[in-house]
């Protein structure tokens, strides 16, 4: 479940009008939540938001049956290292490491030892797994999302966030994105939460649904961050 209240958020340094401001949410666990909207509506400002990434300036908010306000630094780090899995729009893998070793780092942020038996079944699960002794600059595009989407589920999360998982994709690897996040998600039982301002995530979300599991379309409007 995911449930805000009155959430806003003004980001340091900006002008004291200059707040966005989102509408109230209420998820239940398993759903898909398609959160559109124009570019600078607030898309990635929510995830992270959401992801405990940054404190709201006024409302509440509990995911995966957690009040974030309860939470502060170390206990939160190790929430969202449990609890979130977040494949972020740029992916962030780190570029010294090889696969394997990037899904380790995701097993040490979560406070457990390395379980290479835990991140060759996931690596596998998304036909990655040759690829696990590479450095990301050996990965194709495809092969790096693949293994980013690896590590966000690594953990089992509750929640998987993901942010323009097809941009600049073609329309064929958009639908494989989709199909994949999909796929994955329902796999783990977690609820998932597209941020995208590209109109053919919808169209790809609606046939692959098959009503196993809910289907619940946000859009943000500009105006929803407000200038005085
Ligand atoms: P979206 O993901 O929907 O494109 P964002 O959440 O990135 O939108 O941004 C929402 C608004 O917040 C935009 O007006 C953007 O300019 C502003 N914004 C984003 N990041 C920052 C930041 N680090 N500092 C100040 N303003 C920001
Ligand atoms: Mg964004």
């Amino acid at each position: 479940m995911i449930q805000t209240r009155g959430l806003a958020y003004r980001y340091p340094g900006a002008e004291a009008g200059d707040v966005l401001h989102f509408p109230d949410v209420e998820v239940a666990q398993g759903t898909v939540l398609l959160l559109s909207g124009p570019s600078g509506c607030g898309k990635s400002t929510w995830l992270a938001l959401i992801a405990g990434l940054v404190a709201p300036t006024a409302g509440t908010l509990e995911v995966a049956g957690q009040r974030l306000d309860a939470l502060h630094s170390v206990a939160l780090d190790a929430w969202r290292a449990r609890a979130i899995g977040f494949l972020p729009q740029k992916l962030h893998l780190s570029a010294a490491l090889t696969v394997q070793q990037n899904l380790a780092m995701a097993q040490w942020a979560a406070g457990q030892p390395e379980d290479a038996s835990a991140i060759a079944t996931t690596l596998a699960a998304l036909g990655v797994a040759e690829l696990a002794r590479r450095l990301p600059a050996q990965l194709s595009g495809g092969q790096a999302q693949r293994v980013a989407l690896a590590r966000a589920v690594l953990q089992q999360p509750r929640v998987l966030l993901a942010d323009e998982p097809t941009a600049s994709l073609d329309d064929e690897a958009a639908a494989d994105a989709v199909g994949l996040l999909l796929a994955t998600a329902r796999s783990h039982g977690a609820t998932l939460v597209i941020a995208t301002h590209d109109a053919r995530v919808a169209a790809l979300i609606s046939p692959q649904m098959n009503g196993q599991i809910g289907f619940q379309p946000l859009r943000l409007q500009r105006k929803q961050l407000s200038k005085t």
